[in-house]
């Protein structure tokens, strides 16, 4: 029989498998970790918090994939009218996306930020070559750098000027001169965030979504790739094991799977090096109280915020905390490139805590009864000048030794689940029509 190797359990190598099991082919997952799930994983701590590896919803519009995930935890998710937020210098609250919803900033502000928004409705801005020149073009100089820019760069780890366009799809919200009008003149706004709606599990976290996919392929827990021979077709793991393959699908980060391919050329190495990727320390707290924030989650633009982003889990489920209690799972950004994790995840946890406390989402007699910090070495893809080029040469070299890839970290894209689900799906059947 054919031996189907998928390398990692989680949402692209499952992908894989249930393309694979919908023809009747058998696959076998590797996967390094003791649980399947990869970035989806959701952790419950000793005092009954739910939290996921950085804030988890489905938000899909596929109802193909929006089925597939809702039969696997037997219809019991929740369904829930996303509401965003924005905090911004030191003091103002205000709806997302923000280029809706100026009202209440400082009025100098919004009059600058309307004065370039309509400059460049009628003086188009010239040549698009990135990040920067997109957001001045699409929303004007003073919003550009007084917004999206700053937060771009806390989140990206990089300048505006330094990224390509190709990621944007559908994040950015483009509005009428009349929407932004309406939301500076006026405290009301319609809701065109891109996220209306959301799924979540009911129970357990947003790994449950998988519970019913393990039936799919074989799965071996706890094996670790640390050699893959393209010539000898053989994977071999961390306890000594070598397996044999006819076909291998790959959702592991090329920049540890590359290093790992026999005979793998310099070049190809060196392209490696210039992938980019954010790492997120997650910092959560379990707090006393439920009431801590009427959004689902909120972006943070001042640089002297310690955190990026911060989400309220106990708001996506109920059963995410224990009666009476609340959660934030706040991000912090680093990555590699640009801005080198400085120190040890856990001391991330007071400079969170202070910060929250200082923009008033917890105050100084709140309880906290839990808190925690996890480490995602891969977070975002960085969309950086550099990663076109680099990531030709890569994936040029995997078609060649055949060694078809997928995911977010196999792509090295923006997936989100279900473009990381689909994306295993198709790496399958490439090989099925192969
Ligand atoms: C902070 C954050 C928030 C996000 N929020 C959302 C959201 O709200 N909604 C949404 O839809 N998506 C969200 N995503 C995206 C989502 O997490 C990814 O699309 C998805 O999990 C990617 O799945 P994957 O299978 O491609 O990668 P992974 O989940 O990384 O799977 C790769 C697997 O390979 C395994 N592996 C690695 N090395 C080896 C090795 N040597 N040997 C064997 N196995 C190995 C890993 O353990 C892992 O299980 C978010 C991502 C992040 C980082």
């Amino acid at each position: 029989m054919t031996q189907i190797a998928i390398l990692g359990g989680g949402m692209a190598g499952y992908g894989a498998a249930h393309r694979l099991y919908s023809e009747g082919a058998s696959s076998i997952i590797f996967e390094k970790n003791a649980y399947h799930g990869g970035h989806t994983m959701s952790h419950r701590d000793e005092f009954g918090f739910v939290f996921d590896e950085g804030p988890h919803i489905s938000f899909t519009k596929d109802e193909r994939i929006q089925k597939i995930f809702a039969e696997s935890i037997n219809q019991e998710y929740e369904t829930i009218n996303a509401k965003v937020n924005n905090y911004w210098n030191g003091q103002y609250w205000i709806k997302h996306p923000a280029p809706c919803n100026l009202y209440g900033l400082p009025t100098d502000l919004v009059v600058r930020i309307l004065r370039d928004l309509i400059d460049v409705q009628y003086r188009p801005y010239g040549e698009i070559n990135n990040y920067e020149d997109w957001l001045i073009a699409t929303y004007g100089l003073t919003f550009a750098k007084t917004f999206p820019m700053e937060y771009g760069l806390k989140y990206h780890t990089t300048q505006a000027g330094n990224m390509t366009t190709d990621w944007l799809g559908p994040r950015f919200y483009q509005p009428k001169i009349e929407e932004v009008l309406q939301g500076a003149l006026t405290p009301y706004s319609p809701d065109v965030h891109y996220v209306s709606h959301f799924r979540y599990p009911s129970k357990n976290g947003f790994v449950s979504y998988f519970n019913k996919f393990l039936h799919w392929s074989d799965i071996k827990l706890s094996h670790e790739l640390v050699k893959l021979d393209p010539k000898t077709h053989e994977l071999h793991f961390t306890d000594g094991t070598i397996v044999q393959y006819d076909h291998v699908i790959s959702s592991l980060a090329l920049p540890e799977l590359i290093p790992m391919i026999v005979g793998v050329p310099q070049e190809v190495i060196e392209a490696t090096k210039q992938l980019a990727c954010t790492n997120c320390v997650t910092v959560n707290i379990g707090v006393n109280r439920r009431d801590i924030s009427e959004s689902h989650w909120t972006y943070f633009y001042d640089h002297d915020i310690f955190f990026t982003r911060v989400s309220y889990p106990h708001m996506q489920s109920p059963h995410n905390a224990p009666s009476g209690m609340g959660s934030i799972q706040a991000e912090v950004y680093f990555s590699k490139k640009y801005r080198p994790l400085d120190r040890r995840p856990e001391d991330c946890i007071q400079p969170v805590i202070d910060d929250l406390r200082r923009c008033g989402l917890l105050s100084e007699d709140d309880e906290i009864v839990s808190s925690h910090a996890r480490l995602l070495p891969y977070a975002n893809v960085i969309f950086d000048l550099d990663r076109p080029a680099a990531l030709t040469c890569v994936h040029g070299y995997l078609d060649e030794i055949k060694v078809a890839y997928c995911g977010r970290y196999g792509e090295w894209g923006y997936h989100w689940t279900d473009e990381a689900f689909k994306s295993g799906e198709n790496a399958a059947q490439k090989i099925l029509e192969s």
